[in-house]
């Protein structure tokens, strides 16, 4: 990670390349803590008095804390700085059955959590979120929140403040800032869950140097978030990413989003439930779980459904690829757990259609504890002080 930023900004104010000199910093600080001054001064390339003074407005803000004193066998005890856990963070992942609310420090652990069901009325929903959200903020007095972050199963257009698009969710448009920002007085930033899951992806698995990234959620629908030149990828109205409603067969089962045979129809949690269902009648009302225990324990239909489930998955990845190239694909959902069944095969796929030139991108797991999308809500809040990384990853 090194400052070539400053060189390409020539001309720029020079209270611009204080701040982003200053974003460099806090990120070194973010990723690297605990740090000293002298190798943020090596690692950013900036000049040790210009570090130094960056470090003391950081601490005056109450961002950065100093100590402990680092242990080096001779010569000076340089101090080391880390990120100030106080300040804090309200995540918000909601999800078509449930709703977690969490309270997470600047370095993204949780530190307390509330889970509450998901009602189809967007109105009672939003009336129980803003009253954990208020519960946080009293138990919280002596921190300093940054704001709330908001993960969504849908696209959400923050030009019109509107969820416009969300299948699996079922709810009307419906503006999801404004009600809560209101009552709580804190600012709110809505975003799509796989887009959430991409910003923990670069933010907090170390994923910042890979410049193209798609990250594609497999619950019951298809999500996919990308990344791509450094940059999340938002499109009009917030509507990018999509793939998930592409048709493989116009003349397909139905889908959520009033057309056929879209991937995720294919794809998803819900397909390969679809496909158990057809050879085993009897099985109705199984989770997507239940499934995946069948499979092995040797139930040799649940692991054909699965097979199935991976191919499609796989197939449509294609469409993923060929568009955009990504070096790395992320792949989040419950099918992570029997990555030996999925990961073969969604490779596989991949390797068929390598196209000349190109190369298949690396296939990872993102094995999460349902984390993803709340770290990644973290992330949304922290982008208005460390600002978005591509402006100081190199
Ligand atoms: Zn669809």
């Amino acid at each position: 990670m090194r400052s070539t930023v400053t060189r390409k900004i020539q001309g720029a104010s020079s209270e611009f390349v204080r701040d982003i000199n200053r974003r460099i910093i806090l990120n070194l600080i973010r990723t690297r803590h605990p740090i000293s001054r002298a190798d943020l001064a090596r690692m950013s390339g900036l000049q040790r008095s210009t570090v130094s003074l960056i470090v003391e407005q950081l601490i005056a803000e109450h961002w950065v804390l100093e100590g402990p004193t680092g242990r080096l066998p001779r010569g000076r005890r340089p101090t080391f700085l880390r990120l100030n856990d106080e300040r804090v963070i309200i995540a918000v992942d909601i999800r078509p059955i449930q709703t977690t609310v969490a309270l997470a420090d600047a370095n993204g652990r949780f530190l307390s959590q509330e889970i509450m069901a998901t009602s189809p009325d967007p109105k009672l929903t939003m009336t129980s979120l803003t009253e954990a959200i208020q519960r946080l903020i009293a138990g919280s007095r002596r921190k300093k929140i940054e704001g709330v972050g908001i993960s969504v199963p849908g696209r959400y257009d923050d030009t019109t403040d509107r969820l416009v698009f969300a299948p699996n969710l079922k709810w009307p448009e419906a503006d999801i800032r404004n009600p809560i920002a209101k009552a709580t007085g804190l600012e709110v930033t809505v975003e799509n869950a796989a887009n959430a899951c991409v910003l923990a992806a670069v933010w907090f698995d170390h994923m910042e140097e890979c410049r193209n990234l798609v990250v594609v959620t497999i619950s019951e629908g298809i999500g996919t978030g990308v990344w791509a030149n450094g940059q999340l990828v938002r499109g009009a109205c917030g509507m990018a990413g999509e793939f998930g409603h592409v048709p493989l067969d116009p003349q397909g089962p139905p889908c959520g989003c009033g057309g056929r045979g879209c991937w995720e129809v294919y794809g998803s949690n819900r397909a390969a439930l679809r496909y158990y269902l057809e050879s085993n009648p009897e099985a109705a009302d199984l989770t997507f779980q239940d499934l995946l225990s069948r499979a092995e324990q040797g139930d040799g239909k649940a692991a054909a459904a699965l097979e199935t489930m991976a191919h499609y998955a796989g197939r449509g990845l294609r469409m993923v690829v060929a568009g955009l190239a990504p070096e790395r694909v992320v792949v989040v959902g419950d099918l992570t757990r029997s990555w030996h069944r999925f990961g073969p095969i969604i490779e596989s796929e991949l390797q068929a259609q390598v196209l000349p030139g190109g190369a298949a991108p690396r296939v990872v797991p993102a094995y999460e504890d349902g984390m993803a999308r709340l770290r990644g809500t973290v992330a949304l809040v922290l982008q208005k002080d460390f600002g978005n990384l591509s402006e100081v990853v190199r």
